[in-house]
């Protein structure tokens, strides 16, 4: 090769477009619930999330998105948020996923279901890339991730009962409460169980005087911890309420992503990280992180999901307390088979990247 060829062999090289260009496609799924389900928030027989896939090289990354109807998300708006930057994502390279992450959240305001998406199906790619199970990337122990809790949603006693008598295989609860069936609720747990149990109130109590008052009714009853007493925006009657009671209270809806953090020492024992509610896996690290710098107890929670997001959020729950993904647990028709449950504790697939495999 004389030098003209060289130089142009070289050039060729380093301007050439990459050599298996990104594809990324977009699906709705419709995940259809085991029991109705019932929080404070709503009651559904289904949930649509937002499934992408980005391919290139021959590896396929896999993301989802559960939209979150509070932020007035919809699996629509989701899709149509990723669609708005496919030309981008396509012929990016995803190795510099950290550039392409930070890219994503300053071109697309709010859809954070969306966002979550495409972060996981990025860090898929990227650890099967690497040839790593993703727990391995953020250099984690398999073995230490934690027991989760089984969700029973709010319902009649009698339906009460039979989902904590299915939930047999879990040694710790989480329940649902927050309307004015409370006690009843309680009171119908404790009729057929003696496990510790996690509260969540999804914001349903809604003065500090009346939060106290059902939480001191709690106490003795083997209650762990408390999710979101009251409204997230009543942040100094939350503080006011946890010098009052002795249960650790939990943040959920007061804590989206790693910015809300800081204001909540001191008003909450921990949070609770949701990749659909923070924009993915990455942003849930830096939550993890910041909230530790503060002495805050960190739990990872989810939305009703397939097993894509709860598998990408129990590859990093061995840095975490306690963990709620429980989401892919609750549908009949998971597309995916990811992270299992043994008695309660969550297995990680040894594969890499997420580790999925179609059911
Ligand atoms: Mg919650």
């Amino acid at each position: 090769m004389n030098r003209r060829d060289w130089i142009g062999a070289v050039s060729a090289a380093m301007f050439a477009p990459p050599p298996s260009p990104a594809s990324l496609e977009t699906e709705i799924v419709r995940l259809k619930l085991r029991h109705t389900w019932t929080t404070v928030m709503s009651s559904s027989e289904f949930r649509d999330t937002l499934h992408v896939r980005l391919r290139r090289d021959g590896i396929t990354g896999s993301g989802e998105g559960a939209p979150i109807v509070r932020y007035k998300e919809s699996a629509a708006s989701a899709r149509a948020a990723v669609l708005s930057i496919k030309d981008y994502l396509e012929q990016s390279d995803p190795r510099a996923f950290r550039k392409i992450l930070d890219e994503v959240f300053r071109r697309i305001p709010e859809e954070w279901a969306a966002k979550a998406a495409l972060d996981i199906a990025l860090m898929d790619w990227v650890s099967q890339k690497m040839g790593v199970p993703l727990y391995r990337y953020f250099g984690l122990d398999a073995k230490d991730a934690p027991l989760t809790t089984f969700s029973i949603g709010i319902d009649t006693p009698e339906i009460t009962r039979q989902k904590v008598r299915e939930a047999e295989a879990f040694p710790v609860l989480k329940i649902k409460v927050g309307l004015d069936t409370d006690e009843a609720t309680l009171d119908a747990v404790r009729s057929v169980t003696r496990k510790p149990l996690r509260v969540d109130a999804n914001e349903g109590w809604k003065s500090k005087e009346e939060a106290v008052r059902k939480i001191k009714g709690l106490e003795g009853m083997g209650v762990e911890l408390i999710e979101q007493p009251l409204p997230a925006s009543m942040l100094e009657e939350a503080r006011w309420m946890r010098g009052k009671v002795n249960i650790p209270i939990f943040a959920d809806e007061a804590c989206l992503r790693a910015a809300d953090v800081p204001k909540l020492a001191g008003a909450f024992d921990g949070i609770n990280i949701k990749l659909d509610k923070c924009g993915g896996v990455m942003e849930a690290y830096k939550m993890i992180h910041t909230a530790r710098s503060l002495g805050l107890k960190v739990m990872l929670g989810c939305m009703i999901s397939s097993s894509v997001t709860i598998t990408a959020a129990a590859h990093l729950s061995p840095l975490v307390d306690y963990a709620d993904l429980d989401g892919n647990l609750l549908i009949a028709n998971d597309p995916y088979r990811g992270v299992t449950v043994d008695k309660g504790k969550l297995i990680l697939p040894q594969g890499n990247g997420l580790g999925l495999r179609k059911a």
